[in-house]
C-alpha cells in the first residue's frame, strides 16, 4: 500500500486523504447512543475480510445531518479512526462548478481513489450542495451541472461490487430537507444519523473532552466551573463549547495566570455569545442609536412570542447584550417532539418578520439598517418550507419529480404563492405591533435600563398593556391562487372541498 500523501497534490486537488485521522469515538461527547449505532459499521470495516466471508458487509452510505457545528465531521473522522481505514474527504461545493462535466469527473476521481484503498471511507460534507433536489427552485444556479454530479453519486453508489471495494461513503448536511430523495432510498444513503444540538449533559461531557488538556486549579473546581458553562449554554454546538474553553485559556494566558478560573470562562462565555458580527459584545459600548434600534427589536420579537407562543419552545429571555442580525431572544431547554399545525408554520413566518416590521415602523424604510437584514430572508424561508416541504397549502406537494416538465413557469407560481404569505405576515406583523405598542414600548425601557429581560416580566407587561384595536389582516387567499394554478394541469393537487 503506497503513502496518500502523493494524491492530495495530484490531480484531485478537491480531495483532502488521510491514512489515519487519529481521532476516536473518545473524542466525540454526548449523544452517546450515535457511537453505539455506529459501533456495528467500525467492526464490519475493521473485520472487512471476516465478515465479508460471512456475507456481511458494510452499508454503503450513512448520512449524519444537523446544525453545523455539532461533530458530523468529527463522527466521520472517528469512525475511520476506529476501523483503521483511510480517509478521503471532499465538499459538495466543490463539485459544483461552472464547467460542465466538471462535477461528473470530480464525483469518479472520489471514488476512484477511496476504491484503490478499499477498505476505506469517503466523507463529502454540504452534500445538499450537490444533492438537493432535482426540479425544486434552481437557487444557486449551476443547476444542470450539479444535476450530473448527483447521477455520478448515484452511479457510483449502485455501481459498488460490495464484494470486492468495502467503501463507506458518509454525508453530512445540514438540509436533509432539500437533499434529493433518491439519495436516500434503500442501498444508497440509507442510514440516517441525526447528530443534534447536546443536552446539558451532552454539554458537560463535550466540556469535559475540551478541558482535559488544560489547566484548572483542582479537579473539584473543573468540575464545578464546567457544570455552570454547561447550565448556561442552552443551544450551544459542540463547536461553540471548545471554543469557550480555547478562549478561557488564551485569557488566563493573557492575564499569566497559572489556571483558568470563573472570570475567564464567564468572559469567554460571554464572548461566544455574542456573535462577531461588528465585533462588539457589550452594550455599555454600544452607540445609543444601536442600542436603541437593537432594544425595539428585541421588544417586537418578545411581544409576537407572547401573542404567537409556541408550545414546545418557552423562551425564557432577551436581552441587548451582544449585537447580531438575528434576535437574542433565548429558549427553555425542552424535550419531546413537537407537531406542528399548518397555523404554527404561518405564525413562524409572522414573528419572523418582527424585527423588520418594528425597525420600519420606528426608524423608517429609508433608513433600515442590518440588524433586520435577516429577518425577511428568515420568513421567506418558512414560508418556502410551508409551500415546497409540508404539502399543506393549496399548493399541494407535486411540484418536484418527473412532473415538473409539464407545469410551465413553475418557480414564478410557487412565488406568488410565497409573495401571499409574506404580505400576509408583513401586514398581520405590524398589525400585532401596533396593537401592543404599548407592551413594545414597555419592554424597550426596560431593555435600555436593564440590559436584559425574563420572560415572566415579558408576559406581564403583555398582558396588562393596553391595547390599540386593528383593523382585521385579510388572510392568505390560497385558494384563489389554486383557481388559478387549477388550470396548470398537474396531478397531485389536492382540491379544497
Ligand atoms: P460539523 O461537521 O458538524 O460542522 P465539526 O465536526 O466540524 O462539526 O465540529 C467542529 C469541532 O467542534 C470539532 O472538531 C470538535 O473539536 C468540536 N465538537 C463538535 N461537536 C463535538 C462533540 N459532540 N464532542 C466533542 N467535540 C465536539
Amino acid at each position: 500500500r503506497s503513502t496518500l500523501g502523493s494524491l492530495g497534490k495530484s490531480r484531485a486537488k478537491f480531495i483532502s486523504a488521510e491514512e489515519t485521522t487519529g481521532v476516536t469515538f473518545a473524542d466525540f461527547a454526548g449523544q452517546e447512543y450515535i457511537k453505539g449505532e455506529l459501533q456495528e459499521i467500525v467492526q464490519i470495516l475493521k473485520n472487512d475480510e471476516q465478515y465479508r466471508d460471512k456475507g456481511i458487509y458494510c452499508p454503503k452510505g450513512v448520512l449524519l445531518h444537523g446544525p453545523p457545528g455539532t461533530g458530523k465531521t468529527l463522527l466521520a473522522k472517528a469512525i475511520a479512526g476506529e476501523a483503521g481505514v483511510p480517509f478521503f474527504a471532499a465538499n459538495g461545493t466543490d463539485f459544483v462548478e461552472m464547467f460542465v462535466g466538471v462535477a461528473a469527473s470530480r464525483v469518479k476521481d472520489l471514488f476512484a481513489s477511496a476504491r484503490s484503498y478499499a477498505p476505506s471511507i469517503i466523507f463529502i460534507d454540504e452534500i445538499d450542495a450537490i444533492g438537493s433536489k432535482r426540479g425544486g427552485p434552481d437557487i444557486g444556479g449551476g443547476g444542470a451541472e450539479r444535476e450530473q454530479g448527483l447521477l455520478q453519486i448515484l452511479t457510483e453508489l449502485d455501481g459498488f461490487k460490495v464484494s470486492t471495494s468495502q467503501v463507506l461513503v458518509i454525508g453530512a448536511t445540514n438540509r436533509l430537507d432539500i437533499l434529493d430523495p433518491a439519495l436516500l432510498r434503500k442501498g444508497r444513503f440509507d442510514k440516517i444519523i441525526r447528530v443534534g444540538l447536546p443536552s446539558k449533559d451532552g454539554r458537560l461531557a463535550i466540556l469535559r473532552v475540551h478541558a482535559m488538556n488544560k489547566s484548572f486549579r483542582s479537579e473539584v473546581e473543573k468540575e464545578i466551573l464546567l457544570q455552570e458553562i454547561a447550565e448556561n449554554t442552552v443551544d450551544f454546538t459542540g463547536a461553540e463549547l471548545q471554543n469557550i474553553l480555547n478562549e478561557a485559556a488564551i485569557l488566563t494566558a493573557r492575564k499569566d495566570l497559572d489556571y483558568i478560573g470563573q472570570d475567564e470562562l464567564l468572559e469567554a462565555l460571554k464572548r461566544q455569545k455574542g456573535t462577531f458580527e461588528t465585533g462588539q459584545e457589550d452594550s455599555t459600548a454600544m452607540p445609543e442609536e444601536l442600542k436603541l434600534r437593537l432594544a425595539y427589536r428585541e421588544a417586537a420579537v418578545a411581544v409576537l412570542a407572547c401573542y404567537y407562543p409556541e408550545p414546545h419552545r418557552p423562551f425564557s429571555e432577551t436581552n441587548i447584550n451582544s449585537i447580531r442580525s438575528k434576535p437574542n431572544m433565548r429558549y427553555a431547554e425542552t424535550s419531546g417532539k413537537p407537531f406542528s399545525r399548518k397555523s404554527d408554520y404561518v405564525n413562524n413566518i409572522v414573528r419572523a418578520c418582527a424585527p423588520r416590521v418594528i425597525e420600519e415602523e420606528m426608524f423608517g424604510a429609508d433608513n433600515l439598517c442590518w440588524m433586520s437584514s435577516k429577518a425577511t430572508a428568515q420568513a421567506a424561508y418558512h414560508a418556502e418550507i410551508l409551500i415546497l416541504q409540508t404539502g399543506m397549502t393549496a399548493f399541494g406537494k407535486a411540484y418536484y419529480g418527473h412532473r415538473k416538465d409539464l407545469v410551465p413557469n413553475l418557480a414564478a407560481k410557487l412565488e406568488a404563492l410565497r409573495h401571499e404569505y409574506m404580505r400576509f405576515a408583513v401586514d398581520k406583523c405590524s398589525s400585532v405591533l401596533r396593537e401592543y405598542r404599548s407592551a413594545v414600548e414597555t419592554i424597550t425601557d426596560v431593555l435600555l435600563e436593564k440590559g436584559k429581560i425574563k420572560a415572566e416580566e415579558i408576559w406581564d407587561i403583555y398582558a396588562k398593556a393596553p391595547r390599540i384595536p386593528q383593523p382585521p389582516v385579510h388572510p392568505v387567499d390560497e385558494y384563489g391562487t389554486l383557481i388559478y394554478a387549477g388550470r396548470w394541469g398537474i396531478h397531485g393537487i389536492s382540491l379544497p372541498g
